[in-house]
């Protein structure tokens, strides 16, 4: 069965082979964090039984209510990708420094940012889960990063990737030569490339947005999705579907295989925030895949891969996904844009209400 079937190793060291030089480092990560995934897929697939549902009765450093399984995620992550002397730094959704690696590994070339797990308020509901990653170089390798060190604009990394714990494990990843998706065999324990070359088709029927934030939308959006709910009777002529799952890695997963776009706006329920979802472990990576399978992932006001991040655990607007979309949304964002982005008080004057 597997003659003709390319393993996640297999498909590595193929792509390392036409880029002579490589060290061969780079995929060794990217494996270590496949045992990682496929250990938290083994924990999610236990359910009720293996006694890791629920919270934690903790918060992390987002002031979130850590699940369980949060924490066993960020166990699995750091134990298997600290050891090898393959990073020189680790970021964690669940830290509120850079992890601090046991003095007895020695320190590599590579930086590691991840949420170990991503839509972890849908695991008590049994809805897909996932775990996002990102790696950057390391600017100064071989010795301990710093926080600063991690604040690389998204354009650099040089792999992002994601595992989806559905109904079957997958591990979706770009190396920067597009976007392949790795289905887990569960009994061989092997990633099988059974989604070559993902693409994202740039027009759309399908967005996604919770709806419930719809008054605190900034009028760019809301014409936008003013405009999809109209369908076939409004100005872009014809019918759209809304979905959400409330799970980045379940929304891009659906995007990539089947296409739409994602919006996370800006908004004005907390003006203060610049969003809602992290740029480090989560808007990057995703950027990064979103962009090699051909589609387009912004803020509204900004190619998300060009933003330098100013914190480890930044949030920023989020919208992602078929490039026709993100687009018109940037331009309605454009067209939108002299009066609010320079009045924090918009959402009460009346230029803005009168435009609702
Ligand atoms: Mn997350
Ligand atoms: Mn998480």
């Amino acid at each position: 069965m597997l003659t003709d079937r390319t393993t996640l190793t297999q498909f590595l060291i193929e792509e390392r082979r036409r880029h002579p030089g490589a060290s061969g480092e780079l995929n060794s990560l990217i494996l270590d964090i496949a045992i990682a995934c496929k250990a938290i897929a083994k924990r999610v697939a236990y359910g009720a039984l293996g006694d890791v549902l629920g919270s934690a009765a903790t918060t992390n450093v987002q002031g979130e209510t850590q699940q369980k399984l949060d924490l066993v995620a960020n166990d699995l992550f750091l134990r298997t990708s600290e050891w090898g002397g393959l990073v020189a730094g680790i970021v964690s959704e669940e830290l509120e420094e850079p992890y601090a690696l046991p003095e007895r590994y020695p320190r590599g070339k590579y930086l590691l940012a991840f949420d170990p797990l991503d839509g972890s308020s849908n695991i008590d509901v049994n809805v897909a889960v996932g775990s996002i990653f990102s790696i950057l170089r390391a600017p100064r390798p071989g010795v301990d990063a710093t926080a600063e060190d991690f604040l690389q604009p998204g354009s650099r990394q040089v792999c992002a990737g994601y595992a989806i714990y559905g109904p079957s494990t997958m591990i979706v990843l770009t190396v920067g030569t597009g976007v392949h998706g790795f289905t887990l065999e569960p009994q061989l324990g092997e990633f099988i490339l059974t989604h070559p070359s993902i693409g994202i088709p740039a027009a759309a029927s399908e967005f996604a947005i919770n709806a419930s934030n719809s008054r605190f939308w900034e009028p760019a959006v809301k014409r936008y999705v003013d405009e999809c709910v109209a369908g076939s009777t409004g100005p872009r002529g014809k019918d759209y579907n809304m979905r959400w799952v409330a799970s980045l890695v379940a929304e891009i997963h659906r995007i990539l295989t089947r296409g739409g776009v994602f919006l996370y706006p800006r908004d004005t329920k907390d003006p203060e925030k610049q969003g809602r979802l992290r740029l480090l472990y989560e808007a990057n990576p995703v950027a990064f895949i979103v962009e090699q399978a051909g589609g387009l992932a912004s803020t509204g006001r900004t190619r998300v891969l060009d933003i330098t991040p100013d914190e480890l655990h930044q949030r920023i607007a989020f919208i992602f996904g078929a490039s026709e979309e993100v687009e018109r949304i940037e331009q309605y964002h454009r067209d939108h844009s002299t009066v609010e982005d320079y009045a924090p008080l918009y959402g009460n004057r009346g230029l803005f209400r009168t435009s609702d």
